[in-house]
């Protein structure tokens, strides 16, 4: 049985986008409680790691310095400001207090969870607040400051790592795209919502890479209500016979759950069944891989708006094959009242 790691550090709990936001921090202690209930931090090959900041050395073997800059001079302070030259400053992307320690903390869990797998032998690897995957260059975009994905991977091909990133979530993975367009050492593969009239606008069928990295961008623009079968079609037909013959060293997969049929903000139709196939085929390839925790979001039954809830609970279904552990039917006891009350994470509304 091959090893597996959960990445992760309490702090991400102590910042914050704001109250209003629809992405609560607080979600990765409801999802890392379930973890905990299922007992899958507890299997004999699990391990949990902490995790440290990344350097502004790494984080500049992508973002440009001018970025950087202005990312820690609006980390100082909560004092209302903006520049959307680089996507800072409004509603998806606001200005709140230690923005940049957060967001290289967590470039810092996913570049650790790359290396257990490259250094220690992992077999498997979750980094559950890693999946940055809308972060640009020069540019925040879509709840994304700092691209933790091409950080990361940039640090396995300094390291002669050969590649290949799967982006499961709903949007299209257009950061980590624009980090390796050109480059033929990373296969990047997004299966997505098309972006006809869906963020971010991109991944469509014809972006297929640049100059050396011709062919080895692959994108699956998926139309609404596009649901199992299709889902699996599409892995099946595509992107499985990709990840064999590319052969890569590790795999890096963003496994963003907001494809599924309940998220508010997507159209996709997509269950537990589809993540644990794509998780279960992904074993038997045999390749060491790191998967980033990426988006979700959920209607909240106790309260206005969109809340947190999530608990990711979909993506502990999918990350259990993985740990050796079959899913349970029902969540175990012990969980919060939160949780015990109905969460539509868990697919049990009260
Ligand atoms: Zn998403």
């Amino acid at each position: 049985m091959p090893r597996t790691a959960l990445v992760y550090s309490s702090r991400f709990e102590q910042f914050s986008y704001g109250s209003h936001h629809p992405f609560q921090l607080h979600r990765y202690g409801l999802a890392l409680e379930l973890l905990e209930s299922y007992g899958l931090l507890e299997l004999p090959t699990m391990e949990r790691r902490d995790c440290s900041p990344v350097s502004d050395q790494q984080i500049l073997s992508f973002h440009t310095p001018a970025y950087l800059q202005r990312l820690k001079e609006f980390s100082t302070s909560d004092e209302p400001r903006a520049d959307f030259l680089f996507g800072l400053g409004d509603v998806d992307c606001p200005v709140f207090k230690g923005l940049y320690d957060y967001a290289a903390l967590g470039a810092g869990a996913s570049l650790e969870a790359c290396r257990l797998v490259a250094e220690e032998g992992f077999g498997a690897v979750l980094s559950l607040a890693g999946g940055w995957h809308h972060g640009h260059r020069a540019r925040a975009s879509g709840f994304c400051y700092l691209n933790d994905a091409v950080i990361a991977i940039n640090w396995l091909l300094e390291r002669g790592r050969r590649v290949a990133y799967l982006d499961l979530d709903a949007h299209h993975g257009d950061g980590v795209q624009e980090g390796f367009y050109d480059d033929d050492r990373v296969l990047t593969i997004s299966l997505h919502e098309s972006g006809i009239s869906f963020f971010p606008g991109t991944g469509f069928e014809d972006e297929t890479g640049s100059g050396k990295g011709t062919g080895y961008t692959v994108n699956l623009p998926l139309l609404a209500h596009t649901d199992d079968p299709l889902y699996m079609r599409a892995f099946d037909e595509v992107v499985y016979p990709l990840l064999a013959a590319f052969d890569p060293d590790i795999i890096v997969a963003q496994i963003g759950a907001d494809t599924f049929r309940t998220d508010p903000l997507t159209r996709l139709e997509i269950t537990t069944h589809s993540y644990a196939y794509i998780m279960r085929k992904l074993q038997a390839l045999k390749i060491p891989w790191v998967a980033l925790g990426g988006g979700r979001l959920r209607p909240d039954e106790h309260g206005p708006g969109l809340d947190h809830c999530l608990g990711n609970d979909e993506q502990r279904g999918a990350f259990a094959p993985a740990a050796g552990s079959l899913c349970q039917e029902d969540p175990p006891a012990g969980l919060s009242p939160h949780h015990a009350a109905g969460c539509p994470a868990l697919g049990r509304r009260a």
